[in-house]
């Protein structure tokens, strides 16, 4: 077996409990990974600190920053194929994604290596004849990052390039379902050249995270995850009145009306519910179809559907692999079954093979006659899409905007004032409109409701990291005058 180490204060070690992590191809253990502790945690966080206040962070210059995350995207491409090929050992998501997926993170630290220059203060045109007063940005301080096992790199990058470009530290946390992609991406870190304690990488679950979360030097908590840890995540957080920005799950809705074209509209919905085996947070896991085209697009897709290649996540050929967790696969096998009891009907899949692995076949389950089933609310987190019916416009946006959650959308429809009309009425951080699951590092990413709070991506995930200085100097030689009057 493969044995990795933590991160902390720029020095690679081993933790005193290790714990196994399974490869989701075979349900077999192939790696020990470091289980932190509380006391690690400790050293985690007030390495990041020290870091923080030392003159070699604190004091190096926006753009110097700027050239230090420039080389580590510059290393984070050139060691794409190795970190792809540990985040599908570990995780299952298919090489296929992988490659391309950690091969395009680079561009999101060349994004925020461009910007730490570009953060800028502002000088105000204040109403006092004899004041200047202006705003500094100032880094936060130190940032806890927390991921979930899908996408580890992705999500680890969209918090570590904007908060280092802002001049934060972070301690990352990754996820105990298959952290090796985050600690060999330590290792490419460790080389380019940032001062020791700047990032960290421990590992661990539920309570590594806690400690981390509830630590009084965290000044901003960054998660990504459901959102029952996200509770937990705000109440030890509040101990400490650390900021929050949170990444959380969705039952997105892929809105599709008889006026869309068909074959492109089927396209998307299968890339955006069977891509990554459904565990995406922006799967367009609910079909909100009009009633007139519902049988033509149904067949279509139980044709595509049944035609996916399903295999070993590390063969190129393989388009859908094992979900990450038997945790994951008992859960959308429970939900299907309560579904299928609420008079949902199976148009395919929904049973899981035999043999090792733990794999999912892509699963279409139609509740157009069963509004009360569960898996039209209650996100699966694997490759199963619900479907619900509608007739008119309003219908299509009610039915869109009824759940607690509020991440992405979808919307397929040639008619141009009907889209601007959707767009405008659906409650969610993204409408994609006759495309589907497409980001960019320059677009900002997150949800509403239980969907979260905060965005990623783009310049104002760079300021959230920041606090603003008012700073007020006075340019009169006089004496201050009445000292009990308000300036
Ligand atoms: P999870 O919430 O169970 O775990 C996420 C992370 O939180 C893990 O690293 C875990 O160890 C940690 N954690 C668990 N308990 C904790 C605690 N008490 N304190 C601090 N940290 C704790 O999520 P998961 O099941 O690993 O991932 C799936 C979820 O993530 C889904 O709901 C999915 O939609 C969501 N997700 C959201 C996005 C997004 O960008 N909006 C992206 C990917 C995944």
């Amino acid at each position: 077996m493969l044995s990795f180490q933590q991160y902390i204060g720029g020095a690679f070690e081993d933790a005193d409990a290790t714990f196994d992590s399974l490869d989701p191809a075979t349900g077999t253990p192939w790696a020990l990974m470091p289980a932190a502790s509380a006391a690690d945690v400790d050293r985690a966080v007030t390495a990041a600190e020290a870091a923080f206040l030392s003159p070699e962070w604190a004091g190096m210059s926006a753009t110097q920053r700027g050239k230090l995350l420039m080389r580590l995207a510059d290393l984070v491409a050139e060691n794409a194929p190795k970190l792809a090929e540990l985040e599908t050992r570990d995780t299952g998501k298919i090489i296929r994604e992988t490659s391309a997926q950690i091969a395009y993170v680079a561009e999101y630290y060349r994004y925020y290596a461009g910007l730490a220059d570009k953060i800028e203060g502002a000088h105000l045109p204040i109403d006092k004849p004899d004041m200047e007063v202006w705003l500094r940005r100032e880094p936060v301080g130190v940032v806890a990052a927390i991921v979930p096992w899908n996408s580890q790199l992705f999500l680890s990058a969209v918090k570590i390039g904007p908060a280092l470009a802002a001049g934060c530290t972070v301690v990352l946390k990754a996820s105990e379902e298959g952290p090796a992609p985050m600690l060999e991406f330590a290792r490419i870190f460790d080389q380019a050249g940032f001062p020791p304690g700047v990032f960290n990488v421990i590992t661990g679950g539920p309570e590594a995270g806690a400690a981390l979360t509830s630590h009084p030097k965290v000044a901003h908590v960054a998660f990504t995850g459901g959102p029952e840890t996200a509770r937990h995540i705000v109440r030890n957080s509040a101990e400490n009145l650390a900021s929050t920005s949170l990444e959380l799950g969705g039952k997105s809705p892929f809105i599709v009306f008889d006026d869309a074209d068909l074959e492109s509209a089927v396209n998307a919905q299968v890339s955006g519910i069977f891509a990554a085996t459904g565990q995406s947070c922006v799967a367009g896991s609910r079909l909100v179809i009009q009633k007139g085209i519902k049988d033509a697009f149904l067949k279509r897709l139980k044709e595509k559907a049944e035609a996916v290649v399903i295999g070993a996540p590390d063969d190129m050929a393989t388009e859908v692999g094992p979900l990450c967790t038997l945790k994951q696969r008992d859960h959308a096998l429970r939900l299907i079954g309560a579904s299928l009891q609420a008079g949902a009907k199976l148009v395919t899949g929904g049973s899981v093979p035999e043999g090792e692995g733990f794999y999912f076949p892509p699963t279409v389950l139609d509740c157009s006659g069963a509004p009360e089933a569960p898996c039209l609310s209650t996100e699966f987190f694997g490759p199963v899409l619900s479907v619900v019916t509608f007739e008119t416009e309003a219908e299509a946006l009610e039915i869109a905007n009824s759940t607690a959650f509020g991440l992405a959308s979808g919307v397929f429809t040639r008619n141009l004032t009907r889209a601007h009309r959707m767009i405008r009425g659906i409650r969610a951080g993204i409408v994609w409109v006759n495309t589907y699951r497409a980001v960019s590092p320059i677009a900002p990413f997150g949800g509403h409701g239980l969907s979260g709070h905060g965005r990623e991506g783009g310049l104002q995930a760079a300021l959230d990291y920041t606090k603003v200085k008012s700073v007020w100097l006075r340019t009169s030689d006089e004496a201050i005058p009445d000292p009990f009057v308000m300036r």
